[in-house]
């Protein structure tokens, strides 16, 4: 579904990337963990074509999208949920949705995905008419991955989705990962410091240092890895 070969990625100057291979294959949950700065945000805006690799190559269902802008390389079915949420605070949750749709015209199947993301997430439903910027962090989290929904992904990027929210909350937002990948075979690419839960709700999983992927693995191999034991999961 997607493959990252050998891929260099600067700012300026300044390497961030370093002969990164990944595959993910289509319907499955891949994660990669790292610690802060190790480029996993760069791993995601190579993709998507934000910060495009400067050496290697990008394939998506076989096809090279390294080169191409950002909103062709969305337009394709690569959706990505930012780090942060990012969402529109002064819109209604509504029109955040919305604008998650603008590219599409099949109205109703908009309509269709709108009631879907409702079921997904109900509070949502019962907050439409308010603003995004008044949701708490947990339910800002729901919308932000509920507006790249309703693009109709095929593959799901997922930026830190735990990041700053309760536990109870990290747990209904993994739950529903899982739930979306399994419901709509949405492919996600799901990237995330919190390598326990992540690794619990991923098929596979990349770990990356300075960089560079310096293992990959089954989830369930690396959740038993000494290496992956003592520097990510605390143990
Ligand atoms: P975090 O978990 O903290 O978000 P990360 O693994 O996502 O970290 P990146 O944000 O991809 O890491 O950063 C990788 C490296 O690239 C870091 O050394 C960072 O300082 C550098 N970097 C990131 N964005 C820029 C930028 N816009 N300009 C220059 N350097 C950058």
């Amino acid at each position: 579904m997607l493959e990252l070969k050998n891929i260099d990625t600067y700012y300026g100057n300044i390497q961030a990337l370093r002969d990164v291979n990944i595959t993910v294959r289509e319907g499955e949950i891949i994660t990669l963990i790292g610690a802060n700065g190790a480029g996993k945000t760069t791993t995601l805006m190579t993709i998507c074509g934000v910060v495009p690799a400067r050496n290697g190559e990008v394939l998506f269902q076989g096809k090279p999208i390294t080169r191409l802008s950002a909103d062709k390389i969305v337009r394709m079915g690569i959706c990505q949920v930012p780090e942060g949420r990012l969402i529109f605070p002064d819109l209604t949750v509504r029109e955040n949705l919305d604008m998650g749709a603008f590219l599409r015209d099949d109205k109703s199947g908009v309509d269709s995905d709108l009631e879907q993301v409702f079921t997904l997430f109900p509070i949502l439903k019962e907050r439409r008419r308010q603003l995004g910027g008044t949701l708490s962090g947990g339910e800002q989290q729901m919308l932000a991955i509920s507006r790249a929904l309703m693009a109709r992904p095929k593959v799901l990027l997922l930026d830190e989705p735990s990041l700053g929210l309760a536990p109870l909350i990290i747990r209904q937002i993994f739950d529903i990962i899982k739930q979306i990948n399994r419901e709509s075979n949405t492919t996600i690419f799901l990237v995330e410091q919190n390598a326990n839960q992540a690794l619990k709700v991923a098929n596979r999983g990349y770990v990356m240092e300075n960089g560079r992927i310096t293992l990959e693995d089954a989830c369930d191999k690396l959740l038993a890895n000494d290496a992956v034991k003592k520097a990510y999961l605390g143990l």
